[in-house]
């Protein structure tokens, strides 16, 4: 059972814990172009020209086809005889991936603008996939194969409109099925975007809810990343810096947001500070899905179980269940944690004050403080722990967690 955040655990990138680091070859990534910055959207007529695209579908959900910028984006590829695919809601499912490679073969696309969040992004990847390869989607399910990806899979240049799963960084798509529910992974090196437009403007609008939601996935993905097993010091850093630019940044943009929702009008310098905050988020997201190719850990095997069980949402589903996981693992890595500490408090003397930040952030945020909050009742904690043992991420988490662990930070958490 794994979810979106689904880069990690796979293949050549995967930790071998009994290996010898003198024997052992390992493999980093990080080969995305990003053109960061206010205003990064109007780059993309010239960028489509340079990677040879002439006929583009653009891929979206319905909500980010509704916003007041969109239009003139989908205008500005005009040249490109861009059509707009926006079948994409809630979590992405096989009909939808269905519906938008109908959408490709019939425009006779030739490359793909993925505009949106995480769902838009991986169904994007998931049409790319199926434009030159037969059968069903699943039967590409990353370890359980049963045809190979052996074909081209077209360009995609990724428009973030969200700072959470950093999935414009990502080589896997995750999609589920639209009986059972259960979520697929399929992974390949082709579907990492050729290009990601990295423009903080589009974020802007988002509601304060998302935007906490959202930074707290980031933040979950930098914070697990540096603590997952394996060997990977680029990026611990990355995690670091990540973590650092959530903590400057991610309070401010839900402040800006709630403001907004009242109605008040920014100045200038109130104006540039909040598109500064939504651009700090912005390459903390995509920070914490680089740095995840070590590993996540125990508190997304956690979230991904509230997905399953009750429909919660992934980034509120980790900030529910994040202080608690971290309770867990502190003793288990009190060095890594004091590190954690002093970037988010330069004169901590102790990796329980990283812990005590979370808890004060939550709260600063609006997350939810118990797991009360969001309906969940102990009678189900069985079919949770169910779900989150044979989830893929916990077996990389610094401390080894058990089905009775697992009750415990439930409950913890609740
Ligand atoms: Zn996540």
């Amino acid at each position: 059972m794994v979810h979106r955040c689904a880069d990690a655990p796979h293949g050549s990138f995967f930790y071998r814990p009994n290996s010898r680091m003198s024997s052992t070859l390992y493999t980093y990534n990080f080969p995305t172009r990003i053109r960061f910055g206010s205003g990064a959207r109007h780059a993309i007529a010239a960028e489509l020209t340079a990677l040879g695209i002439h006929r583009v579908l653009i891929v979206t959900d319905r909500d980010v086809a509704q916003l007041p910028w969109f239009p003139a984006l989908a205008a500005s590829l005009a040249d490109f005889k861009a059509t707009t695919f926006s079948g994409v809601w809630g979590n992405p499912v096989v009909s939808q991936v269905n519906a938008g490679l109908d959408a490709w073969q019939a425009h006779g696309a030739d490359g793909i603008v993925a505009v949106g969040g995480g769902a838009p992004m991986d169904v994007a990847k998931a049409i790319a996939l199926m434009a030159n390869h037969p059968g069903h989607l699943f039967d590409y399910e990353d370890g359980a194969s049963t045809r190979p990806i052996d074909q081209p899979i077209p360009p995609i240049v990724a428009i973030p409109t969200t700072a959470g799963t950093g999935s414009e960084v990502g080589r896997s798509t995750v999609i589920s099925d639209d009986d059972t529910h259960a979520k697929k992974i399929m992974f390949d090196p082709q579907l990492l975007p050729r290009l990601v437009l990295a423009d903080p403007e589009l974020l802007l609008g988002l509601p304060a809810s998302i935007t906490a939601a959202t930074g707290m996935d980031a933040l979950t993905h930098l914070i697990e990343a540096f603590l997952a097993k394996g060997f990977n010091p680029l990026c611990d850093g990355i995690a670091l810096e990540g973590i650092r630019l959530v903590a400057q940044n991610l309070q401010a943009c839900v402040d800006f947001a709630q403001r907004l929702r009242t109605g008040a009008t920014f100045d200038d310098a109130t104006a540039a500070a909040h598109l500064a905050a939504r651009g700090g988020m912005l390459n903390a997201s995509m920070m914490g899905a680089i740095a995840f190719q070590k590993g996540l850990g125990v508190t997304h095997s956690c979230a991904h179980a509230l997905s399953t069980v009750y429909d919660t949402h992934h980034g509120l589903a980790n900030g529910v269940m994040l202080p608690a996981a971290m309770r867990f693992n502190l003793a288990a890595a009190p060095e890594q944690f004091l590190r954690l500490a002093r970037v988010v408090k330069p004169e901590a003397t102790d990796g329980q004050e990283f812990v005590d930040w979370i808890v004060a952030l939550s709260a600063a945020i609006g997350i939810p403080a118990s797991l009360g909050d969001l309906g969940v009742t102990p009678a189900s904690f069985a079919p949770l722990v169910a779900v989150a043992i044979q989830d893929g991420c916990h077996p990389l988490n610094p401390k080894p967690v058990t089905e009775a662990d697992f009750y415990a930070i439930y409950q913890d958490a609740y």
